[in-house]
């Protein structure tokens, strides 16, 4: 204990000594004069004498060892707008309302402002948030003080899906702590999250969906060279192509479920091979040059002629032009052309970029499908994409390989004039060398 301390225990004991003093002085008068009234024997009034003195001791000690606290005064009750909760729920990024024991809204933060606009400070809850589980949960949390958990949905405008607790705060034993208790309600959106689930069951019924048709097929198939046509030789030689067909479709499918995954697995590593991008590209072309004669297609190209460096995964990128320059000899064989445009541009960031524009004559493509065209298993027409080998994952593919390269995929399309798919990728400047630890 310093001397300071020291000091203010002295003073306060000496101040409770003083207090003492004046109720003992008090005590004595009354003591001496029920003694001269004979009331008391002199025995008895130095007795109740001793008491009072040995109690106003004891007091003092508690009053010192209390350490001079001042005397538990009552905390002002909450109001509508406290400042202090306002603070404190106004730092708190989720939507959260202060609720006094009534339901009444004491405090609110911004973002619990936009969820529920008719929430006003003074007023009762229930009646903006119309939302029968969550009265009921205020109301337990309530009478049993326990926090309550609940989840509930919003259907209009869209399909909303949110998380509440309702926790009692400041409960305690001590009666005068009651006018500072309140309920603290915390919303948590649970739209993201239901969405990626959906689309995760979405994901997985439309990849069984598509196994399990070529499968059927095969199955079919077998059956009848098993039985029917076990002898039928012209039988035999109809259907096995049709299940070698069906067989590499189930091949491709999960050649590109396989690679999707693993493109989204290393989604945030960006390739960091220095590549010469129309190489590639004319590679790619080459090997394609035999569907190209199968439709009566003509591919040409034009590019600058010196290189176009870019940072970039070599596997990936053949992918890319593999697919777009596939589907314009597929879906646009009717342009009888396809041409593979190469111009440097910029990026709206001001960074380079190559564009390599794949552009088609054939029917083109209805302006309601271009925004959902990469999305996994859509397709325009889902008879035509599958006459053509088709898995409805090449565009997505795309997609990912050009994020990972920090790239982007533009689609146009004018119905019946054609369609163009652009493959955005930034270009290696000087200033952007390959950083170390790239893959
Ligand atoms: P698929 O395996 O079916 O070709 P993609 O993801 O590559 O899957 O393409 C999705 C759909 O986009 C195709 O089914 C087709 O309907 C449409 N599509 C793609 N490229 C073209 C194009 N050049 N012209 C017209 N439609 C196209």
């Amino acid at each position: 204990m310093s001397p300071g301390d020291i000091r203010d225990r002295l003073a306060r004991i000496l101040g409770s000594m003083i207090e003492a003093r004046v109720v003992l002085i008090a005590a004595g008068v009354v003591l001496t004069a029920f003694t001269a009234a004979g009331k008391l024997s002199v025995l008895q009034a130095l007795g109740g004498f001793a008491v009072m003195v040995a109690a106003a001791v004891i007091g003092m000690a508690r009053g010192a060892e209390r350490g001079g606290q001042a005397s538990p005064v009552s905390p002002p009750a909450l109001v509508a707008g406290d400042p202090l909760l306002e603070t404190v729920i106004a730092g708190i990024p989720d939507p959260v309302v202060a609720l006094d024991r009534e339901g009444r809204v004491l405090a609110l933060n911004a973002t619990a402002g936009s969820l529920s606009p008719a929430l006003r400070r003074g007023d009762p809850a229930s009646i903006a948030l119309r939302m029968p589980e969550l009265v009921e949960a205020i109301r337990s949390a309530n009478a049993t003080g326990e926090p309550q958990r609940i989840e509930f949905s919003e259907r209009v405008p869209v399909d909303r899906w949110y998380e509440a607790v309702v926790a009692p705060v400041g409960r305690s034993r001590d009666a005068q702590s009651g006018s500072r208790e309140f309920l603290l309600v915390t919303f948590r959106d649970l739209t993201p999250l239901r969405q990626v689930e959906e689309m995760r069951a979405d994901f997985v019924a439309n990849a069984s969906h598509e196994l399990r048709t070529p499968l059927a097929a095969l199955s079919g198939f077998i059956e009848t060279l098993q039985g029917p046509a076990r002898d039928d030789q012209a039988a035999q030689r109809r259907f096995l192509p049709i299940m070698h067909a069906q067989a590499a479709r189930m091949a491709r499918l999960i050649d590109d479920l396989l690679s999707l995954s693993r493109i989204e697995l290393n989604a945030h590593r960006r390739p960091g091979t220095p590549l010469d991008v129309m190489p590639l590209v004319r590679q790619v072309v080459d090997g394609l040059q035999t569907l190209a004669r199968d439709r009566d297609v003509a591919i040409k190209i034009q590019a600058p002629a010196q290189p176009h460096l870019v940072l970039g995964d070599r596997d990936e990128l053949i992918r890319v032009f593999e697919n777009l320059i596939e589907n314009a000899l597929k879906y646009g064989a009717a342009g009888k052309r396809v041409e593979i445009v190469a111009t440097p541009g910029e990026m709206p960031d001001g960074m380079s970029e190559l564009r390599i524009a794949v552009r088609d004559h054939g029917p083109g493509i209805a302006p309601e499908h271009l925004p959902r065209l990469t999305e996994r298993f859509y397709r325009v027409d889902v008879a035509e994409s599958r006459e053509q080998g088709g898995t409805g994952l090449g565009l997505a593919l795309v997609k990912h390989i050009l994020n990972r390269h920090r790239g982007r995929l533009s689609i146009a399309s004018t119905p019946g004039a054609g369609a163009t798919f652009t493959a955005h990728i930034p270009l290696l400047t000087a200033e952007a060398k390959p950083a170390k630890g790239q893959a």
